[in-house]
């Protein structure tokens, strides 16, 4: 028979108590990793720190981000990627103790709360000694596995109150961190805040931007190498906005990727470029850039389709700009695309090679028809004996493998002797001619065709006065 006395009352209470503590715990804890999540972490240290108003200590919130998971699991399987991620995170634990809180932050980031720090000093030295610690080699059945790690770090000041803005601002340095490359930490300022700020507000005005028509695309001339004939022109787009100023694409393609909404702008894109270009004499190309985004999981194969039907667009004379790091994400799902791609007739040419990995694999695992080696390159050609050297070796290599190349970001008549020294096929860059608007388009084109004729002209001249000499008119 069941009893109904106070002590039965208060084991249920009791047990009450352990199942709720139970349920917390499963709710504010991650399952891989055990460790806490951001909400949970983010409301333990709004209550148990940040209202403390007569704290005395500054502390420091760090965000570690990893690099290098997604390649494990894509080469190892995704369990592979997980076994690493609770390996780290366990590192992590073990090491961060003292008071400091612990979380996971999502996939590939991990948050560190350290309460107390005397200086700046202190908590970068605590950053740097847990990516050293992330960074070791993890043994996975037969192999030995690495990753990249680096750290964002943000003082905790008295007059701080917001878990949320801490973490952000950890975040925005890690952001820093992680642009220049490698392992590495950076620390917060509030540079970094009014540039994110600004980010934000670039992003919020793209759409409005597009719809009010204040993009624009400008259009660089590239040109034979050997013989100086204009071969075509690389659409590059442009932002004016009547609040935010002129924009650089170097700063709204970075925030539309973000905010998924370059594949309507590369949309716009591609459709202007080929109206644009169909105004153009047949023997003229013209080359959209495309981002990685519009390859993965985007309409690219769809909005190309379109533009070159909207205005009956030869397939043949759009050259389409990929860059590595599009290749690096899911390649069989890129080289599909790109073989689509080429089997309707574009030409595919991979943008900035010299920067990022540089690696020589893409170059006959991906269907491209020319290769454009980077600014970066070309620049460095002219101190560098060595650069010069390695030049002439992609040069030969994509000779072989049937790929044209372009040298972009000319600037001197030193670089294009060089270049065409080399047996580069085309040139780009500001010495032969700036990106123009459309409206400015025509008078290259015509500038060219004119030359071309006196040339042809002089050629004609030559080879008469060569004909009445040999027959003694
Ligand atoms: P990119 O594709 O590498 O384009 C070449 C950039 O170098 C352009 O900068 C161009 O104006 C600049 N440039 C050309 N010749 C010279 C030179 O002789 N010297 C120097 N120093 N620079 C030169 P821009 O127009 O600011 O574009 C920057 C980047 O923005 C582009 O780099 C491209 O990655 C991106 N972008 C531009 N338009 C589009 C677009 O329609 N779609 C996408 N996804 N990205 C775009
Ligand atoms: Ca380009
Ligand atoms: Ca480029």
């Amino acid at each position: 028979m069941e009893k109904d006395g106070p002590e039965d009352v208060a084991e249920l209470r009791r047990k009450l108590n352990v199942l709720e503590q139970d349920v917390q715990h499963l709710v504010s804890h991650d399952q891989l990793t055990g460790l806490m999540i951001r909400s949970a972490f983010l409301r333990r240290l709004d209550r148990e720190f940040l209202a403390d108003a007569e704290r005395t200590h500054q502390a420091a919130i760090m965000e570690i981000g990893v690099r290098g998971i997604p390649r494990i699991s894509g080469a190892l399987g995704r369990h592979a990627g997980d076994y690493v991620i609770s390996a780290l995170a366990a590192r992590l634990a073990a090491h961060v103790t003292d008071g400091a809180v612990l979380c996971r932050l999502d996939y590939w980031s991990f948050a560190v709360f350290v309460p107390q720090v005397t200086d700046a000093l202190e908590a970068l030295t605590f950053a740097k000694r847990l990516i050293t610690l992330l960074t070791e080699p993890i043994d996975w059945v037969d192999r030995t596995l690495s990753i990249e790690a680096a750290a964002g770090v943000a003082l905790v000041e008295k007059r701080d109150t917001d878990a949320t803005v801490l973490l952000d601002r950890a975040g925005l340095a890690l952001k820093s961190a992680a642009q220049r490359g490698g392992p590495g930490y950076s620390f917060f300022n509030p540079a970094l805040e009014q540039a994110a700020k600004r980010r934000q507000d670039v992003q919020a005005s793209l759409q409005d931007a597009l719809d009010n028509h204040y993009f624009s695309l400008n259009f660089q001339p590239y040109f034979l190498a050997e013989s100086g004939e204009l071969a075509g022109f690389e659409a590059l787009m442009r932002l004016k906005h009547p609040v935010l100023g002129q924009v650089s694409p170097v700063e709204f393609i970075p925030a539309a990727e973000d905010s998924g909404f370059i594949n309507r702008l590369g949309a716009w894109a591609l459709a202007e470029a080929c109206r644009v270009a169909s105004t153009w004499p047949s023997n003229l190309v013209v080359s959209v850039n495309s981002s990685p985004q519009q390859f993965l999981g985007g309409s690219l194969l769809t909005d190309i389709h379109n533009a070159l039907e909207l205005y009956s667009f030869p397939a043949y004379r759009l050259e389409i700009e990929i860059t590595e790091s599009a290749m690096l994400e899911d390649s069989e799902a890129i080289i599909s695309q790109l073989s689509a791609l080429r089997e309707l007739g574009c030409q595919i040419v991979l943008d900035d090679f010299g920067t990022g990995y540089s690696s020589l694999s893409y170059l006959w695992k991906f269907p491209f028809s020319k290769l454009k080696i980077d600014k970066s390159f070309v620049h460095a050609m002219e101190s560098k004996p060595q650069v010069r050297g390695m030049m002439k070796s992609i040069v030969d290599l994509a000779r072989n493998l049937g790929l044209k190349v372009t040298a972009e970001g000319i600037e001197t008549t030193a670089q294009a002797e060089m270049l065409r020294a080399n047996k580069c096929d085309y040139i780009q860059g500001y010495l032969s001619g700036r990106p123009v608007p459309e409206q400015d388009v025509a008078a290259i084109i015509l500038t060219r065709f004119a030359s071309a004729l006196k040339d042809l002209n002089l050629e004609i001249a030559d080879s008469t006065k060569a004909v009445s000499q040999r027959f003694e008119f």
